[in-house]
């Protein structure tokens, strides 16, 4: 027997978890996430929430910050809604018991909070919990909605396809989906009046990231296989300083640090940031990860060196306690010695297109959070505009959503088959695949970017993805394989979006078209058997 609700969301972060709160004031809410419920981008998330929240600021100010990093293809009506609408979101967080620091009334304009300034804003705008909101919105988030009977939390489930009514000879439609329960091993049907994907990021398709394991554009390969319109996938933002260490995963270096004069060198010790662009270390973030990716190519070198070794070892305990203490975990004191680092995916602009709503071309599926493109970003985000879309538009899509027709009887759709799947004895073939496929993404779709590159990545991509599919026919389904699948897809449709790019511009950068073609200040968009092209 399916379950049924009235809303089904996948994914437990910043934009699943607002919208099941909001949503469960009008019908009922299950709520699919793969792992413990606040494993999600949304927990590391460091620096804050932007807003205009102090009459220092202003909306204009936002806005333009907003359309200056997103390099000529931001939306911006887009931009307009979520900066006007982004104070109230923050507010309602407050409401419902997130704490973010405040600081002594009239420190800057009238506002209650600690603003902090942060690189590409033009004034301090970005609420925050010490430097680890993310943990906080997280929590506030899970605390109200717990508190709501209507809303039915499903953990380690992990969605497998959406259901859509067109492929049983029904209208195009989708109605639910499939989620892979990992405790009994089993498939189940969930059906729904409105499926939300929620799904967050990607950065697993790239060996080094900043997000976690749950980030593997699951939303984007379900949206895509379902037929729904994707935008934008050539603009994935890399974070310049990631810790490089076999055992650590995913640890930020604050970009504060060369605030606070830490210098990158080559592995000989060299500067190098000063040929590179003449605001050496203090050049924006994706000059920074550009000239770290082109030095590592150079030498072949696995790192560079983050150095702040110049510096009082008192005042550097002092400044970075938490990256002092982190560092020092792995033997690396680095008052006296330099930090071996690497760029890391961290950021996915494109995704699911959506309207103001977040409804996306398919009738029935809607999309919110880092998973959706809703033309925020452009061609580059802004730091810390990426939590205040979630909430933007997770609250405009349960708005839209709150009279539901529930008249319908639920269609018939057929459980999930096995056919002559079995138990995999070559488990090997995930292990490996999954290697591949993020190296390569590492090497020939990364920061730099040729035709070449991208060519030779389009065809080993579709190579794996032959053996993928064999391996996904004739096995039961696994969580490892289900993210695989996913990641090759996102591999491919990020390949076909930089193919069809041709210029550079924001995060895309290719040495074929160095320079960015205002003729191209267009959406690269491309559905299931639609190529990839500039609308
Ligand atoms: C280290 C780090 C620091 C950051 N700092 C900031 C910052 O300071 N400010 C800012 O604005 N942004 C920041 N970001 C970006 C921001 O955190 C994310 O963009 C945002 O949290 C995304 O929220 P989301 O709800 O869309 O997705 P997520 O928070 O990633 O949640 C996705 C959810 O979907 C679930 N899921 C995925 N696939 C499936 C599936 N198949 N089935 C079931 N569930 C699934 C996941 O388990 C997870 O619960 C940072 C990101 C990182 C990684």
């Amino acid at each position: 027997m399916p379950l049924t609700t009235d809303y089904l969301v996948i994914g437990s972060g910043v934009a699943g978890l607002t919208f099941a709160l909001e949503a469960s004031a009008f019908g009922d809410v299950i709520v699919l996430t793969k792992r413990s419920v606040d494993e999600s981008n949304t927990k590391y998330a460091q620096g804050g929430i932007a807003a205009v929240l102090s009459t220092a600021d202003s909306f204009a100010a936002h806005i333009k910050d907003t359309l200056e990093a997103g390099a000529g293809l931001c939306h911006e009506r887009t931009v307009e809604i979520c900066v006007t609408e982004g104070p109230a979101r923050v507010r309602r967080l407050q409401e419902i018991g997130a704490r973010f620091d405040l600081a002594e009334k009239g420190h800057d304009g009238d506002t209650d909070l600690d603003l902090h300034l942060e690189g590409g804003h033009s004034a301090r705008r970005v609420a925050h919990a010490a430097d680890m909101t993310g943990r906080e919105v997280e929590r506030a988030l899970l605390e109200a909605v717990k508190r709501s009977p209507r809303v039915r939390i499903l953990e380690d489930h992990c969605a497998v396809d959406l259901i859509t009514l067109a492929k049983y000879g029904g209208p195009d439609v989708c109605a639910g989906a499939y989620a892979l329960d990992e405790e009994s091993g089993q498939v189940v049907t969930v059906l729904a009046r409105a499926v939300i994907l929620a799904s967050g990021g990607a950065g697993k398709v790239y060996l080094y990231t900043t997000n976690p394991d749950v980030a593997s554009g699951d939303g984007v390969a379900m949206a895509y296989r379902a037929g729904a319109e994707i935008a934008n996938m050539e603009f994935y933002q890399f974070h310049p300083t990631c810790l490089f260490h076999p055992q650590a995963k995913r640890f930020l270096l604050t970009e504060a640090m060369r605030g606070e004069g830490a210098i990158l060198r080559r592995l000989d010790g060299t500067p190098f940031m000063k040929s590179h662009d003449p605001r050496g270390d203090l050049a924006p973030r994706d000059v920074v990860a550009r000239a770290v990716d082109f030095e590592m190519k150079k030498s072949g070198a696995e790192h560079v060196w983050l150095d702040i070794t110049d510096k009082k070892p008192e005042f550097v305990r002092e400044r970075f306690p938490n990256i002092y203490e982190e560092c020092l975990r792995w033997g690396i004191d680095i008052s006296t010695q330099p930090i071996p680092v690497v760029p890391a995916a961290h950021f996915m602009c494109g995704g699911i297109t959506t309207n103001f709503e977040g409804r996306t071309t398919i009738p029935g599926l809607w999309a919110i959070g880092e998973c959706a493109s809703t033309g925020l970003h452009g061609a580059n985000r802004l730091a810390s505009n990426s939590l205040l879309e979630g909430l933007v538009f997770a609250h405009r899509a349960a708005e839209a959503l709150k009279d539901l027709d529930r008249s319908k009887p639920w269609p018939e759709v057929p459980e999930w088959e096995t056919g002559t799947a079995g138990p995999s004895d070559e488990a090997v073939v995930i292990t490996q695949n999954w290697d591949e496929l993020r190296r390569l993404m590492w090497n020939y779709v990364g920061i730099v970017r040729s035709s070449t590159r991208l060519r030779r990545a389009a065809r080993r991509i579709a190579m794996l993805q032959e053996e993928i599919v064999e391996y996904y026919w004739k096995y039961f389904v696994t969580r490892d394989l289900l993210e695989l699948r996913n990641i090759a897809t996102v591999a491919q449709l990020i390949v076909e979006c930089a193919e069809s790019r041709k210029e550079s511009r924001g995060l895309h950068f290719t040495i074929d078209y160095p320079t960015t073609d205002p003729k191209l200040a267009r959406d690269t968009v491309l559905k299931r058997g639609v190529a990839a092209h500039m609308r």
